[in-house]
């Protein structure tokens, strides 16, 4: 079955319908959007680019990269959040984008060095070899681009705001959106990257504060945060 987790795909189809709906379930990840895009664009300048978003679901961050002029290619495993990203691009008319439903490490077989942009956001935590998917992101990658990564660490307190705080008390996201074990300690990220010929570059947290609903970008990546990332020329 390869690198997947098939009741982590089912649980993102059957919540599909509602990715565009900003007070649905998917709420965070637009709150999360217009961050993450800028501080991408400013680092990787993504107007012209060859831009593939691995992960990408209904699209609320591929079609933002489209809309900067990238040339965008979205991948997933789960077909319904696909087809909601296909059909809402359509209507928007955004030409300037494709959606496949392919794995990371597959594509990386097919298109080795065909990207100067790899993002792979809110996803290396619901996959069972979160290694494998960056080891794959380097192969996409041209020498010099970029990679960027999101996803939550892995200590007691982001036990407690990103699972029990997120899905029990504020209940921003369904109870079992996230499994403790899958989370993702900084120093482990950066050794796959690492391994992989990937440069750090810089890292963010991402914090939530719940009384104005709203993230930010702060230095401590205790909780949720951004890796951004280089390979090797
Ligand atoms: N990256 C998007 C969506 C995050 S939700 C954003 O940040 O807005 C996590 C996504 O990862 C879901 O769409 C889910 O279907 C996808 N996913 C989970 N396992 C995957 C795998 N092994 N390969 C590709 N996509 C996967």
């Amino acid at each position: 079955m390869g690198n997947v987790d098939p009741q982590e795909l089912a649980k993102f189809s059957e919540l599909a319908h509602r990715w565009w709906d900003e007070n649905s379930e998917f709420r965070p990840l637009h709150e999360m959007n217009p961050l993450r895009l800028e501080w991408i664009d400013a680092q990787a300048q993504l107007a012209g680019k060859q831009v593939l978003d691995i992960g990408c679901g209904g699209g609320i961050l591929a079609e933002s990269m489209a809309r900067m002029a990238a040339q965008v290619t979205g991948i997933d495993l789960a077909a319904k959040p696909l087809g909601v990203a296909r059909l809402h691009a359509l209507e928007a008319g955004i030409e300037n984008l494709e959606y496949l439903e392919i794995s990371a490490e597959a594509l990386a077989a097919q298109r080795p060095a065909a990207y100067d942009v790899v993002t792979c956001m809110e996803m290396l935590e619901h996959v069972p070899e979160p290694a494998s998917v960056v080891q794959a992101c380097a192969t996409l990658l041209r020498p010099g681009g970029w990679a960027f990564f999101s996803t939550l660490n892995r200590n007691p307190k982001s036990f407690l705001l990103g699972i029990v705080a997120a899905e029990y008390l504020l209940q921003l996201l369904p109870k079992g959106t996230h499994e403790y074990a899958r989370f993702i300690r900084p120093s482990e990220l950066a050794r796959w990257c690492r391994e992989a010929g990937l440069e750090l570059s810089t890292s963010r947290g991402m914090e939530y504060n719940p009384l104005t609903r709203r993230f930010r970008l702060t230095d401590d990546t205790s909780v949720n945060y951004v890796v951004a990332c280089r390979k090797r020329a």
